[in-house]
């Protein structure tokens, strides 16, 4: 509740601080206006780093996927080495015991003996089996690298793919270095020059909220109604007291910080007054 007199005298606090204000704006060379100044030139920095940085992580990302891609190629390669290497030794061993069925053949045609036709007879069918076995693990090798050819060949294509994707986008990080770099080396100086006129702590603190918020270190302190004097952070939105208006208002070389967010406040037109 405020009562007739505090009215009073609050309306002549207000009144103040915005002649103060106007003066202050007069003259822009404040600590708020260099915060502005530095925070105006240090998005520029963060963005065009942002946008670097995005290119630069693309063309990374899609090199660390084309490199799996030639992994798994690679380990197909491999497996497809091995499969044909035990098919071979089967078809040898399966070679062997042909060579071993037809001298058998041979000795059962020309067998006298019923008691060895029958021996020689049991033996055949037993060697038949065994390279029938045989045959089926040389189908199953040649069934599995047909397989995996068929793989590598998909991997192949993914791998192309992954190629161009890669060389596009190392296209558009050369231009983008191109066009980026020699404005970022003039950004940085500026940004060097305008961070050199701020106190330590107010640039620490500037810092610091930079880096938490993306480059959004600065915040304006906005009235949501400014005969009631209600004042919020239009970062966070957070209300904020009335003696934060006041200390910025009546003191643009004190820095003051939102008590929510803790980005630096700064009054709409101060910005507008800068460069
Ligand atoms: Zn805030």
């Amino acid at each position: 509740m405020v009562v007739a007199g505090e009215l009073i005298v609050c309306e002549y606090f207000i009144t103040l601080v915005a002649r103060r204000r106007s003066a202050n704006l007069i003259n822009p060379m404040t600590l708020i206006a260099d915060l502005v100044s530095l925070h105006l030139v240090d998005s520029q920095v963060r963005a065009l780093r942002s946008r670097l940085d995005s290119a630069e992580h693309y063309v990374a990302l899609q090199e660390k996927q084309r490199l799996l891609l030639t992994s798994r190629m690679d380990e197909a390669k491999s497996q497809i080495r091995q499969h044909q290497a035990t098919g071979v030794n089967h078809e040898a061993e399966s070679g062997s015991v042909k060579a071993r069925i037809d001298t058998l053949r041979n000795q059962l045609n020309t067998s006298t003996n019923p008691k060895q036709y029958a021996a020689v007879l049991n033996e055949l069918k037993l060697l038949q089996t065994q390279r029938d076995e045989i045959d089926e693990l040389t189908i199953d090798q040649i069934q599995k690298t047909d397989d995996l050819q068929t793989k590598l060949v998909e991997l192949e294509r993914l791998s192309a793919e992954r190629v161009k994707v890669r060389d596009a986008g190392q296209a558009e990080l050369n231009t983008c270095r191109g066009e980026v770099g020699s404005r970022l080396g003039e950004l940085d100086r500026e940004r060097t020059v305008a961070a050199a006129k701020i106190p330590q702590r107010d640039l620490d603190i500037f810092n610091r909220a930079a880096d938490l918020y993306d480059g959004e270190a600065m915040a304006e302190l906005v009235a949501v109604d400014a005969r009631r004097r209600e004042y919020s952070c239009a970062a966070c939105n957070m209300e904020l007291p009335v003696e934060k208006y006041a200390s910025l208002a009546s003191n643009p070389n004190l820095s003051v910080t939102c008590t929510s967010c803790h980005r630096i406040l700064y009054l709409g037109q101060v910005s507008s007054a800068v460069g």
